[in-house]
């Protein structure tokens, strides 16, 4: 495992950070923010993404000729280090940029790619991603929001959940069934739909911290020109897989870990006449937590940098910092002592937010299944339902 940055990251890392040091703003909001008003943080990360755009950074990973930079992972690792770094943390843009976008490049037409792609880039459109429902969500595939095809529309009758932003959404990835008697995952296909389309009603869901970023999104009977249909009918599947890569890449990463180390480490210097030996114990299993992170990830790059793929290393991270964000927000909370019964400040919104890190982007229990299958070599996971089709099987 190398920890250094070799000589190109190294040039890369310091373009990077005098392109921070002049351009960064300075009273940037974090998408997940609380309190903040969604037209202050939507005008506030619309202003950034359009500075990135207009420097040419707004894509890293995206091919030149798409208005992206075509560089590889390893820079994207370093870039995304470098804004967490800077307090640039979570984008309203990354359901667009990092997952839409590379799909539509992917599997889409000239046509749609002319359409959707610069407008996301320049910050004038927002994205969400509908794939989640009640009675979907680990079993993805197992989704059942209907669409009819109709002339040359799709009509769409279901209910997803859990859609992050959507209640700002302009455009939304979603995913539906066309066909329910073929396998589960055969009969899905995958649309581009515009969130202002009649028929389509979102219901933010409020959460404990007191925020409405997540949302209910319900069709009934909304009508998506065949136009927009991302991929062939019935194989959405293949498609989703390429946006679901994409999530595993934008949101496993250490640099999302929700508090950054040195914050931690001011905080419990700003309240030492509260830690007594058990707490010194506990922050010493944080930091061993957060350094093995950090091996983590240098171990990514390193393989990243052999031009070899990292397999399971993305969910053992996810996993990691899932239970890191869960540990410090317990320290940082009790390091506050009898403050923290207060309802506003940055530990409440940690220690709030934390079970979020367990379930989002694949539960910690999908991910031990992941290293399982590929770190351990257990056997895979018997799946009764994969060959019957969709209408026969049994559901609640
Ligand atoms: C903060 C947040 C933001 C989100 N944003 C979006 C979004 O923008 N768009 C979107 O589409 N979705 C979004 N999601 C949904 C997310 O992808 C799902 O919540 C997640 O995939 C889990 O699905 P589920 O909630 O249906 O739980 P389930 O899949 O029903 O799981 C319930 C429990 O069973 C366990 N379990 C399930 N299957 C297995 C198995 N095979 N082996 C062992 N245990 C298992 C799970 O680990 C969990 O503990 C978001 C979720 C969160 C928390």
């Amino acid at each position: 495992m190398d920890f250094r940055d070799s000589p190109a990251e190294a040039t890369f890392r310091a373009d990077v950070r005098s392109f921070l040091q002049e351009h960064a703003p300075k009273d940037y909001v974090h998408a997940y923010s609380q309190n903040v008003d969604d037209e202050v943080l939507l005008r506030n990360n619309r202003d950034w993404q359009r500075t990135l755009y207009q420097h040419g950074w707004a894509a890293l990973t995206w091919p030149r000729e798409y208005g992206g930079r075509g560089q590889g992972p390893i820079e994207q690792i370093v870039w995304n280090h470098e804004l967490a770094r800077a307090g640039l943390g979570e984008s309203l843009f990354v359901v667009g940029i990092g997952m839409a976008g590379p799909t539509i490049i992917a599997h889409g037409t000239d046509a749609q790619r002319e359409r959707f792609l610069d407008p996301m880039l320049r910050g004038d459109e927002v994205w969400c991603q509908l794939f989640s429902e009640p009675g979907a969500g680990s079993d993805l595939a197992g989704l059942s929001c209907r669409a009819v095809r109709d002339g040359d529309d799709w009509v769409i009758t279901g209910q997803k959940t859990w859609c992050s932003g959507a209640h700002y959404g302009d455009w939304g990835i979603l995913l539906t069934r066309t066909d329910p008697s073929v396998p589960k995952h055969n009969g899905i296909t995958f649309f581009l739909v515009d969130m202002k389309t009649p028929g389509i009603e979102v219901r933010p869901l409020r959460q404990m911290t007191g925020g409405e970023h997540f949302n209910d999104v319900f069709f009934n009977e909304a009508r998506i020109p065949d136009a927009h249909r991302l991929g062939p009918e019935g194989g959405g599947w293949a498609v989703a897989k390429t946006t679901l890569m994409h999530e595993r890449m934008a949101i496993g990463g250490i640099e999302l870990m929700s508090f950054r180390w040195e914050d931690f480490v001011a905080h419990a210097n700003a309240h030492r006449e509260r830690i007594d030996g058990v707490l010194r114990d506990e922050i010493g299993r944080l930091y061993t937590s957060v350094k093995t992170l950090e091996l983590l990830n240098a171990r990514m790059i390193t393989k990243l940098g052999r031009g070899e793929m990292p397999a399971a290393e993305a969910s053992v991270m996810k996993l990691a910092m899932a239970r890191i964000v869960s540990q410090g927000g317990e320290v940082g909370l009790r390091l506050l002592g009898p403050d923290a019964m207060q309802k506003d400040g940055t530990w409440q919104d940690v220690f709030l937010m934390a079970p979020s890190f367990h379930i989002a982007g694949g539960t910690d229990e999908i991910q031990k299944n992941q290293a399982a299958e590929r770190v351990l070599g257990l056997p895979r996971e018997v799946q009764p339902d994969r060959n019957v089709p969709f209408d026969q099987i049994a559901r609640s």
